[in-house]
């Protein structure tokens, strides 16, 4: 039967049908609903999310050594959490089909860089396999499986943005279980990477590279589709199609398998085109492997090394004009509209509270990094996930009375299970005056509201352990550790000074639940509105950064009306989280009626 499916979707599918017994991931954007749909769809694959894309790793790593197929999730960016496990796992092997898929996204649609996953495919010598739909998102997943147990590997499957977001025709089929037999089986030699057991094991990886670049030359998702010869197009996955979408008539070289390349292959074919070029996303990784075959290519010097690929710049680097649209394209300009935290966010609350004790504050990856956009204008750092304690802690240590006082980090629940509490404890074990603030809104926000594990239940919603941070932060040794409500704007503010002054690391929980969540609710619902005639016009409540705020230009003042306009509130995006009445000193902010 055929279905329209999202690549994503289909991956899903693809897991089920092909007999994966186990899938782990943490959320990340354009990975996220990879685990989603296995969760909600295909109930006899054991499915969870991970505290983070290592853990996803080393879960999927068991079941694959117990000889079950597992598949493991994540964004590209996750595949540096997950590094240790998977450096070390293309050297044990994984017994059972391992299929780690790795979500990258050109362009930056949602993520701190545009790393190239192929690189990390290379670098660990595992094979790596990229579709450019759905239909092969689906049976790369299968192939994936079925290489990884023929070459003992774990096998990288790279998708992109363009390919797990959008939507093309799937045939299905019924699920096959994996060839592998189940149970514990010893075998240290191989499990256990102790130096000498690890020695043993290099060999046996690099020969197992020379043997999938044999393979790679039989692959028939490696082809060739022999067109016009004075242009050949070597591509793979999103690129690949826009490439056929603008040069129907040329010669290509379609790769199913990014790596390792099949050499004989890309000879032949080079042979028989006379101009060669290489149409690829983000690194120039096959021009690169290419060129060193001692083969005239272009490549990136047509395409550039950076962003997302689309029809129009694949024909404008090929032909130097173009009459192609990308999807998505319009030709009417639209407003901008920038990247904002919901009305009643809880994080606004907070960020107003520490605005008003002026401090400096190490970000980290969720929804409270737009605290960095103006107005808020409030995160000074943001490297990656989990890493805001830590750099806080390293400044204020560092730069001892200079930072005292000053230095905070904020970092969400969910990414502090991910990676933050290793560094609350290197700061509760190295002391400083560091003060955290975890803003606790219940939930992993950014990427769709997902559970974690503080919050009381699983990717299938089955009730589960409720990790306490708290009770954490305690057995860290932490000494003050405050909880506040952060709609308090004044509270919070309070605590947050009395927690800076204090010469000793200290931990504040702003817990309240993202706006967004239907569960846990406390928010009234009930908007608020403003007295136009009591509004001075000082904006401090637009500059919380609601959206549910706006400005009101007067462009003929009545005699003594001094401002330049006052504040309104849309009553249809108010949730009356009274953020921005606590800010207001001229008690312009009421209930509505
Ligand atoms: S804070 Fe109060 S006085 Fe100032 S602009 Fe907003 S509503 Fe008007
Ligand atoms: S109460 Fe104020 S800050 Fe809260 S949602 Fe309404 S307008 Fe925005």
């Amino acid at each position: 039967m055929k279905q329209l499916m999202s690549g994503n979707e289909a991956i899903a599918r693809g897991a089920w049908e092909y007999g994966v017994r186990l899938a782990s991931a943490y959320p990340g954007t354009p990975s996220t609903e990879i685990l989603e749909y296995i969760g909600e769809r295909y109930p006899n694959i054991k499915a969870g999310w991970a505290p983070n894309e290592k853990v996803a790793v080393e879960v999927a790593a068991g079941a694959a050594y117990g000889g079950s197929r597992a598949l493991a999730a994540m964004k590209h960016v996750g595949l540096n959490v997950a590094a240790d496990p998977f450096m070390t796992l293309s050297y044990t092997g994984v017994n059972g089909g391992f299929v780690l898929v790795v979500c990258d996204d050109p362009e930056m649609h949602s993520s701190q860089n545009e790393q190239d996953t192929r690189n990390f495919a290379k670098f660990g010598k595992v094979p790596c396999v990229e579709p450019s739909d759905s239909q092969e998102a689906k049976d790369l997943i299968g192939e994936a499986l079925r290489i990884s147990e023929e070459f003992d590997t774990l096998v990288i499957f790279r998708s992109s943005t363009r390919i797990s977001h959008s939507m093309s025709l799937v045939e299905t089929k019924d699920r096959v279980e994996g060839t592998r037999e189940l149970g514990l089986k010893k075998d240290p030699m191989k499990f256990v990477m102790l130096p000498a057991m690890a020695r043993r094991r290099h060999p046996v990886v690099e020969q197992r590279l020379k043997d999938l670049a044999a393979f790679a030359e039989t692959f028939p998702y490696n082809k060739v589709i022999m067109g016009d010869a004075a242009l050949g197009i070597i591509s793979s996955g999103a690129a690949f199609q826009y490439a056929r979408e603008v040069m129907p008539s040329a010669s290509f070289l379609k790769l199913g398998m990014v790596w390792p390349l099949p050499e004989k292959m890309i000879r032949d074919f080079a042979s028989r085109v006379k101009r060669l070029v290489v149409i690829e996303e983000l690194d120039p990784f096959i021009e690169e492997a290419v060129r060193l075959m001692g083969i005239k290519v272009e490549g990136k010097e047509l395409t550039g090394l950076t962003g997302e690929l689309t029809p129009e710049k694949v024909e404008m680097a090929l032909t130097g004009k173009s009459s192609a649209k990308s999807i998505g394209s319009i030709d009417m300009e639209l407003p901008l509209r920038p990247p904002n935290m919901c009305p009643g966010c809880p994080h606004r609350a907070t960020f107003t509270a520490l605005k008003k004790n002026k401090v400096y504050v190490a970000g980290d990856i969720g929804c409270y990094t737009l605290g960095a956009l103006p107005p808020v204008g409030m995160l000074d750092n943001c490297l990656c996930m989990g890493a805001g304690i830590g750099i806080a802690s390293g400044l204020d240590r560092s730069l001892g009375e200079l930072a005292r006082g000053k230095a905070v980090a904020v970092i969400g629940d969910s990414t502090f299970f991910h990676s933050g509490m290793t560094p609350l404890l290197e700061l509760a074990y190295n002391g400083g005056s560091t003060t955290v603030v975890i803003m606790d809104n219940r939930t992993t926000a950014m990427t769709g509201a997902q559970d974690h594990p503080g919050t009381g239940s699983t990717l299938r919603e089955d009730p589960t352990i409720k990790a306490d941070i708290a009770k954490l932060a305690d057995a860290f040794g932490f000494k003050r550790i405050s909880i506040v409500v952060p709609y308090d704007v004044k509270e919070t503010e309070k605590v947050i000074a009395e927690e800076l002054a204090a010469n000793e690391p200290s931990l504040i929980i702003a817990r309240a639940p993202c706006a967004l969540l239907k569960t846990e609710r406390i928010l009234p619902d009930k908007p608020l509105k403003i007295d136009a005639d009591l509004c001075k016009g000082c904006k401090a409540c637009i500059n919380t950064g609601c959206p549910a705020l706006e400005f009101v230009k007067i462009e003929e003042p009545k005699e003594g009306d001094k401002r330049k306009g006052f504040s309104r509130i849309n009553e249809a995006l108010c949730v009356g989280c009274r953020t921005c009445f606590e800010v207001c000193k001229s008690d312009a902010i009421q209930e509505a009626s």
